[in-house]
C-alpha cells in the first residue's frame, strides 16, 4: 500500500472527518427552519465554483460539504413546497453512511445478507401496513421509474398470449396497456422500452378531477382488440403526478379481472396513503392489484431512491427475467429464493436501501409513517381552504393528499387565458427568485397552475398563508403594472 492509500483508508482521518460532517449536518438542520428553500445560482457559476476545488488537491472535505449545503435546495426548510421528494429523516439518511462503508449488494445473499433480511422484513411489514397480501416475492429497487418497468415486465411474462417473450421477443404480437392520460411519463417510457411503440400505450381520458374515466375501459379494450392489439394490463394511478388524483382502483380491478388483464398500481406518490386513516379510502381496491409500487423517498421519509415493488402472487416476481445467471444463482427452477434478489431485480449491484426504512421502523415504529402522512396532508388541506377563501386565487381540484394546484386568477380584470397563464409563470419565477419559498408549476389542459407538494412536516399553516400572500401580492402588482396603473 502506498503512503497515499494509507491516508485514503486511515480510520483516524475518517473519525475526524465523520464527526465534523455530522456536526456540520446537525448545524444545518438546526438552521433550516429559517433558511430560504431555494438558493439556486446559475449552472455556469456553480460549475466554476466547483471546478476551482479540483485545481489543486488541497480541498478540505468540510469546505466541499459546506459548498454543497449552501447551494442545494433545502428540503428541510419549511418554505420548501416544491417537488414530491421528501426531506429525509436524519436517522434514515445516517444509514446511508453505513451502507457506503459496508457497500453490500443484495443481488446475492452472500454479498448483502443483512440487507436481504431487512428487505424481506420491510416488504412484509409494509405489505401488512398497506393492506396488501403479504406475499414474499416483493423487493426494493432504485426508484418508481425502474419499479414500474419491472412490474410491467412481470405483467408481460404472466399475460403473454403464447410462448415466452423473453426468449422469442415480441414476435407478431402488438401488446398494449391502458393508463390514465395523466399518468407519470415513466409508464410511457416503460412501454416503449419493451418495444411496443406508441400503439402500446392507450391513454384513457380523465374526468374533471383528473381521475381515469373507468367507464371507458370496456370500450377502449374492445376497440384495441378490433385493431389487432392485445391488451395485457391496466395501470391505476395512486395518484397522478401533477394533481395527485387517485384513480378508482376498485373499478379498475373489476374491469381487469373480467378481461383477465394484469392490474398494476403506480402508487409511487400515493400508495402509502393507506396509512392515513382519513385517506385510506383513496386506495380502496389496491389490494386487488397484481403489482403495486410505492416510493419511500416521497412520502416515507427516506433518502432516494427507495422503492418497494409488491406482488399479489409472490411467484410472479420470479417470472420477470428468465435469463440464466448460474454463476450468481444456484438454481433456475423458478421457485422462491427470497434471499438472492438478483433474480428479481434489474440491478446486479444494489445497495442495502432497506436499512433506510428498517431503521425508522425499528426505532420509531409504524406510527411515525402515519404521523408523517397525516401532518403533510393536513398542511395541504389548510392550503386548499386558504386558496378557496381568497377570491383572486383558484383551485385546480380539491387536493386528496399533499399536492395542491392553484393559480392567481382575478375574475374582474378580463384577462385572456394566455394572459392568466403568463401571469402565473411570472409569479412562479418571482416567488423563487424574490422570496424564501420554493414552489413549482404545471400545465393542465392548456392552463398553467402553481403547484405545491407539502412534504415537509415542519411547514406550518403560517408558512402556507405567507406563501399565498406573496403569490397574491405579485399577481396584483403584475396586473396593476399591465394596466398602466401605479403599483404603490
Ligand atoms: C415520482 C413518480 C414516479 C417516478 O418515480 P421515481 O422514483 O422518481 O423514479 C412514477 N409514478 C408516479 C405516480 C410518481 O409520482
Amino acid at each position: 500500500m502506498t503512503p497515499l492509500l494509507e491516508q485514503v483508508y486511515a480510520p483516524g482521518d475518517f473519525r475526524r472527518q465523520g464527526h465534523a460532517l455530522v456536526d456540520q449536518l446537525a448545524d444545518y438542520l438546526e438552521a433550516c427552519p429559517t433558511l430560504p428553500a431555494n438558493p439556486l445560482v446559475a449552472p455556469e457559476d456553480l460549475l466554476s465554483t466547483f471546478r476551482s476545488l479540483l485545481s489543486n488537491n488541497k480541498t478540505k472535505p468540510e469546505d466541499l460539504y459546506e459548498l454543497m449545503l449552501r447551494h442545494s435546495l433545502h428540503l428541510h426548510a419549511p418554505a420548501y413546497m416544491g417537488h414530491q421528494v421528501n426531506p429525509p429523516a436524519p436517522l434514515s439518511a445516517l444509514g446511508d453512511l453505513l451502507n457506503g462503508i459496508i457497500n453490500g449488494s443484495t443481488a446475492i445473499y452472500e454479498m448483502g445478507s443483512t440487507g436481504a433480511v431487512m428487505e424481506r422484513l420491510v416488504m412484509e411489514a409494509f405489505a401488512n401496513m398497506l393492506g396488501l397480501s403479504s406475499a414474499t416475492g416483493g423487493f426494493m429497487t432504485n426508484g418508481g421509474t425502474l419499479a414500474n418497468l419491472t412490474a410491467l415486465l412481470a405483467a408481460r411474462a404472466a399475460k403473454w398470449p403464447e410462448g415466452d417473450a423473453w426468449q422469442a421477443g415480441n414476435g407478431p404480437f402488438r401488446p398494449c396497456v391502458l393508463v390514465n392520460e395523466q399518468a407519470h411519463y415513466c409508464i410511457d417510457r416503460a412501454v416503449r422500452i419493451m418495444g411496443w411503440g406508441e400503439q402500446g400505450i392507450i391513454n384513457v381520458p380523465s374526468d374533471e378531477a383528473y381521475k381515469m374515466k373507468t367507464e371507458e375501459l370496456d370500450g377502449l379494450i374492445a376497440e384495441a382488440r378490433k385493431k389487432g392489439l392485445t391488451p395485457l394490463a391496466i395501470i391505476g394511478s395512486a395518484g397522478t403526478t401533477s394533481t395527485g388524483s387517485f384513480d378508482d382502483l376498485d373499478s379498475i380491478a373489476e374491469v381487469a379481472e373480467r378481461h383477465k388483464l394484469w392490474f398494476h398500481v403506480d402508487g409511487a406518490h400515493g400508495g402509502a396513503q393507506y396509512l392515513d386513516p382519513d385517506r385510506r379510502d383513496l386506495v380502496r381496491g389496491m389490494d386487488r392489484a397484481d403489482s403495486v409500487i410505492v416510493d419511500f423517498h416521497k412520502t416515507m421519509m427516506t433518502p432516494g431512491l427507495t422503492t418497494g415493488v409488491f406482488f399479489k402472487n409472490g411467484s410472479d416476481a420470479y417470472r420477470t427475467f428468465h435469463q440464466k445467471a448460474e454463476y450468481l444463482l444456484s438454481f433456475d427452477s423458478g421457485e422462491e429464493d427470497w434471499a438472492n434478489m438478483g433474480r428479481r431485480t434489474f440491478e446486479c449491484t444494489k445497495n442495502m436501501m432497506s436499512l433506510r426504512v428498517f431503521s425508522l421502523l425499528s426505532v420509531y415504529g409504524p406510527e411515525a409513517f402515519r404521523d408523517y402522512l397525516t401532518s403533510v396532508n393536513g398542511i395541504a388541506a389548510h392550503c386548499a381552504v386558504a386558496v378557496r377563501q381568497t377570491p383572486e386565487l383558484e383551485l385546480a381540484v380539491l387536493p386528496e393528499t399533499n399536492i395542491v394546484c392553484f393559480r392567481y386568477h382575478p375574475k374582474t380584470t378580463g384577462l385572456s387565458l394566455e394572459e392568466v397563464n403568463g401571469l402565473n409563470q411570472m409569479i412562479r419565477a418571482q416567488i423563487i427568485q424574490e422570496t424564501d419559498f420554493y414552489i413549482v408549476q404545471t400545465k393542465l389542459r392548456g392552463l398553467v397552475w402553481l403547484r405545491c407538494t407539502f412534504t415537509n412536516p415542519m411547514t406550518s399553516r403560517g408558512h402556507v398563508d405567507k406563501m399565498l400572500q406573496e403569490v397574491k401580492a405579485r399577481g396584483e402588482a403584475q396586473v396593476a403594472f399591465r394596466s398602466g396603473m401605479p403599483v404603490f
